[in-house]
Formats: structure tokens, sequence, C-alpha cells
């Protein structure tokens, strides 16, 4: 078994949207920057074979930590926008372009946290991240 000495961080994994289990491979195939690709999810995880949605609407979850997200960029830039004196059209329009501006990230972020935090049994394991285990998809565990 080789030694797991540089395993990558949890946070960075997330933040690059890499599998809860081996972090190597990736979850999302396309760019957050490509307009009509950045919402395609993988379907399994490319290196290791982890499913990523293990039970059916299992990403409808995803949608309430968007919401929370999607709040909290509204409460930050309306806070932004009413310090800086400006007119209530000015602060109406620059949240809501904030908040279509910012879909893409929501959209993901929320599915990794899912994936992360709130899935107990999708643990980094670095015998996945190296190849020593993978799923077929005929014995992929949830
Ligand atoms: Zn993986």
């Amino acid at each position: 078994m080789q030694v797991d000495s540089k395993a990558p961080s949890k946070l960075g994994s997330m933040m690059a949207c890499k599998c809860p289990r081996c972090r190597t491979g990736k979850v999302f195939p396309n760019s957050v920057f490509d307009i009509t690709g950045f919402s395609k999810t993988n379907d399994f995880c490319p290196n290791c074979g982890l499913k990523f949605e293990h039970e059916t609407g299992f990403f409808w979850g995803a949608m309430y930590v968007s919401y929370a997200f999607s709040t909290a960029f509204m409460i930050i830039f309306g806070i932004i926008a009413i310090n800086n004196d400006w007119s209530w059209n000015k602060i109406v329009w620059t949240i809501l372009i904030s908040a279509i501006v910012l879909v893409p990230f929501s959209y993901r972020y929320s599915r990794i946290l899912l994936l992360y935090v709130i899935s107990p049994n999708r643990r980094y394991d670095s015998r996945y991240r190296f190849g020593e285990l993978k799923d077929t998809g005929l014995n992929s565990k949830s």
C-alpha cells in the first residue's frame, strides 16, 4: 500500500470541486464559466468510480443549500449597496444582477457541500486516490 504523505486537503478539494473519496476526480466535467454546461455533473467519479448521486433525488437537498447561499449573497451585496448610499433602484439592480451572476458558483458549491459535509459515508480514502481500489459501476457502493 502506497503511503499518502501528501493527501489533498479537504478544503482545497472542495474548492477545486474534486471527488470527496479520492480527491482527484472532477465532480463537474465543464468549467464554471461555461454558460451552457456549468450545471452538468458527472454521474461517476472518473478516477475512482464513486457514484455521486447515490440515490434518486440526492441533489435535491442542494437546492436548500443553494437557497442559503443566494440569501447570503443578497444580504452581503445589499449591505454594501446601502452603506454606499446608493439609490433604491441601484440597490435592487445590484442585488438582482449579483444573484444571477453567482448562480453557477452557488449551484456547484451547494452540491459540493452536500457531498462533503452532509454525506457522512463519503470519506477520503487514499486507496481510491492511487487506484488500488476502484468501483466499476457494478459493485459501486453508495
Ligand atoms: Zn473519486
